[in-house]
């Protein structure tokens, strides 16, 4: 197996790899310390003097379908509730074609910036669209990303007392059937795995009690991950007192799902004692940052949920609401939103955000094997070049990536494939998905 050596990073987000990394049979097969050399040969040296390596980020929540719907008149300027009412019926013309040009767009977007896992959370499957998971199967194996796709749901419309409308809900047999589908067909439990299954029931504003249970315990049947909104809006807390007599985590309790299978986006609207149990539970919470100050959501209480134990990542969420996906971009927006938040430069540090965009992330999807460059795990990198302008005179090279604001990796590896190279993705033709993808998305207007 050929042995590749990346010689004399600029800066590494890892410990005693400060000479740089050997990459072997798809791992990291040996960490360079500074000034020494590897230990066996190496049948290839790349010179990253000109690049920060990170581990690749993690993207542990997306609708990638939401690319169709950037900046829309409908929905700029509106919190959550509102804003997925006007969307609603937009989205729900989505149709294959428009579908799988979406998703090949964010996983390019994803990758460009410095993504190597990216989970989606998809749970419309209007008449058509019944195989909308085949398709992120189909493009993120054609990209050469790792995914982690959730069969995301909806069941409780307005007639039932829910948010969406009629149209876009399906019937829980249906999703059940087609989560057992999905299970057997993709999901790949062994280390290294490139593509997993998880079950993500939309929000408790859009199912049934009943459909988080059956999730529940599919996913414990079929060991697979269990993922959903929750604490997102003031509106969700009065909803679920409405409907169901107590606050959006009694009633993640009481469908079964406290537990470290979980995790969730958002997080936001937890009392101290509800970050306590969060943690006691190990339940993940994926941070959208970028997301939160769009919708004027508010702010995930990061350090409380790491403190109480729970695992902590990031996320960019849908791009209607970001309107991107670009992940290094959400960690820069973590560490300001962090210090906006504890009025403390201290608490969020530029290692820590990008901690959370990969080994918190990869912690949320339940996986060991990526989100940090050690030896043995996954040899899933993203290498900046410090080139631009506004990299001019920095003089800490990881921290300068997000105080300077970094938006593209220069290389992008998956299990020791490079995937990106000079900022361009392999075998996608940006200029032509850019043009296609513009015109699917007019006809959201
Ligand atoms: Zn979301």
């Amino acid at each position: 197996m050929a042995r590749l050596f990346l010689k004399n990073p600029l800066g590494i987000l890892a410990e005693g790899a400060e000479g740089g990394i050997v990459v072997e049979d798809g791992r990291i097969a040996e960490l360079v310390p500074a000034s020494a050399a590897p230990l066996g040969p190496v049948d290839e040296t790349f010179d990253a003097s000109r690049h920060v390596v990170l581990p690749g980020l993690v993207n542990a929540h997306h609708h990638f379908y939401q690319t169709l719907t950037r900046a829309h008149p409908a929905a700029v300027d509106k919190e959550l509730f509102p804003w997925l009412t006007s969307l609603y019926p937009i989205w729900a013309r989505l149709d294959p074609d428009a579908f799988r040009l979406s998703v090949r767009l964010a996983l390019t977007e994803l990758l460009m910036s410095g993504c190597t896992t990216a989970a989606d959370h998809h749970y419309l499957f209007p008449k058509g669209l019944e195989n909308g998971i085949d398709i992120e199967a189909e493009e993120a194996a054609s990209l050469g990303i790792r995914a982690t796709l959730t069969r995301g749901s909806m069941n409780l419309s307005q007639k039932d007392g829910g948010l969406p409308p009629d149209g876009v809900v399906q019937d829980e047999d249906t999703i059940l059937a087609d989560s057992e589908r999905l299970i057997a067909r993709y999901h790949d439990r062994a280390e290294g795995s490139m593509l997993q299954i998880a079950l993500a029931p939309c929000s408790p504003f859009s199912v049934t009690k009943s459909l988080m249970v059956q999730s529940a315990e599919l996913a414990e049947r079929e060991d697979c991950r269990l993922h959903t909104h929750l604490g997102e809006t003031k509106d969700e807390n009065d909803y679920c007192q409405k409907l169901f007599g107590y606050r959006p985590l009694d009633y993640l309790e009481e469908v079964g799902w406290l537990g470290p299978r979980t995790w969730l986006a958002h997080g936001i609207h937890f009392t101290t004692e509800e970050c306590a149990r969060l943690g006691r539970h190990r339940v993940g919470i994926c941070h959208c940052p970028t997301s939160n100050a769009v919708l004027a959501s508010g702010f995930c209480p990061v350090e409380g949920l790491m403190a109480a134990g729970s695992p902590v990542g990031l996320g960019v969420d849908g791009s209607a609401s970001n309107d991107a996906s670009n992940l290094i971009e959400s960690a820069r927006h973590a560490l300001m939103v962090g210090r906006l938040r504890t009025q403390s430069a201290a608490a969020v540090t530029s290692r820590d955000v990008l901690r959370w965009g990969t080994e918190g992330s990869a912690a949320c999807l339940g996986r060991s094997d990526i989100g940090r460059i050690v030896v043995g795990l996954q040899a899933d990198l993203a290498l900046f070049a410090l080139d631009e302008l506004r990299f001019s005179g920095a003089h800490d090279p990881v921290a300068a990536l997000v105080l300077c604001g970094a938006t593209r990796a220069d290389r992008v590896m998956v299990k020791g494939t490079w995937r990106v190279v000079d900022g361009m993705p392999l075998g996608v033709d940006v200029a032509r998905l850019r043009a296609e993808h513009g015109a699917a998305a007019a006809r959201f207007a």
